[in-house]
């Protein structure tokens, strides 16, 4: 990956004056227009396969996924991993297990490699980066009280996968900076926007992008949901445990220290009224 390249130094936003400010490699940006994948979005947007979503993307798949291998390097790098071979197989094995349930609905491709680890500090958080990167704290091991639950943490970050989710997240802030058709996006894209701008700015860093540390829009939350239980229910694990799992969140963000995955997942209570909806309206279990 080239050198951060800071967007705001060169283009014009003037279109949209409070947009975020967004730190991406000037190779992907080049790439990205060399490529074409600008055209979908000139057009209109893209629709997602999956979800039938017409999303803005600026980037392709591998040219975010490379972007990315510098954060997870990082990450992996300054945070220890478990040594407790006992507990790697365990989460291995129910993502494993999560990941097949998304391949039966022909989400994903079931030949893929994904790399998992398991980060061995109290943090109570999982997350997702573009390239097949899968990243879950022991903390959130100990917080949850069955494998299900630990399959609907999983099954929500796939769902992010899916959705293209950070791909989006960055093309819109991109766009939006870049001051490409402005007007229309931020129409179109302006619950996405408005997440963003103070919190890139704040925190800055590779990571902050892919999921780590910025929130997704509310949208994007409850579709990771919801294709989450779509998997579970595929994998065969107990769907109602998801909303077991946003029981279990509310409960802990009442506590002196609420989980980090609250941070980047706020409204458990809310999360787990529209969940169970969804369970009951799909059919998956009645409660
Ligand atoms: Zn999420």
């Amino acid at each position: 990956m080239s050198r951060d390249y800071d967007l705001g130094e060169t283009f014009d936003s003037r279109l949209l004056a409070e947009a975020p400010r967004v730190r991406l490699s000037r190779r992907g940006i080049v790439m990205g227009l060399a490529a074409g994948s600008v055209f979908p979005f000139v057009s209109g947007c893209t629709t997602n396969a999956a979800t039938g979503d017409s999303q803005l993307l600026l980037f392709g798949d591998d040219q975010i996924a490379s972007m990315a291998a510098t954060a997870w390097t990082d990450m992996k790098a300054q945070t220890p991993q478990t040594s407790n071979a006992q507990l790697k197989n365990r989460v291995l094995g129910i993502w494993d297990r999560t990941i097949k349930g998304a391949a039966a609905q022909g989400h994903v491709n079931p030949n893929d490699q994904w790399d998992v680890a398991v980060f061995d500090t109290d943090d109570v958080n999982a997350f997702v980066m573009p390239g097949n990167r899968v990243g879950v704290y022991r903390g959130i091991t100990e917080l949850t009280e069955n494998d299900d639950q630990i399959s609907s943490v999983l099954g929500h970050e796939t769902g992010h996968v899916v959705g293209r989710h950070a791909a989006e997240r960055m093309s819109v802030t991109t766009a939006a900076q870049v001051g490409l058709m402005a007007g229309q996006i931020a129409v179109a894209s302006s619950e996405e926007l408005s997440k963003y701008g103070s919190m890139i700015g704040a925190l800055g860093g590779a990571a902050v992008q892919f999921g780590v540390v910025l929130p997704y829009s509310r949208k994007h939350e409850l579709q990771a949901d919801r294709l989450g239980v779509d998997y579970m229910h595929s994998a065969g694990y107990d769907v109602k445990q998801s909303v077991r799992l946003w029981e279990l969140m509310a409960a802990q963000s009442e506590g002196q220290r609420p989980p980090e995955f609250m941070s980047t997942h706020p409204d458990p209570v809310r999360r787990a009224e529209e969940l169970r909806s969804y369970i009951n309206a799909r059919g998956y279990a009645l409660m």
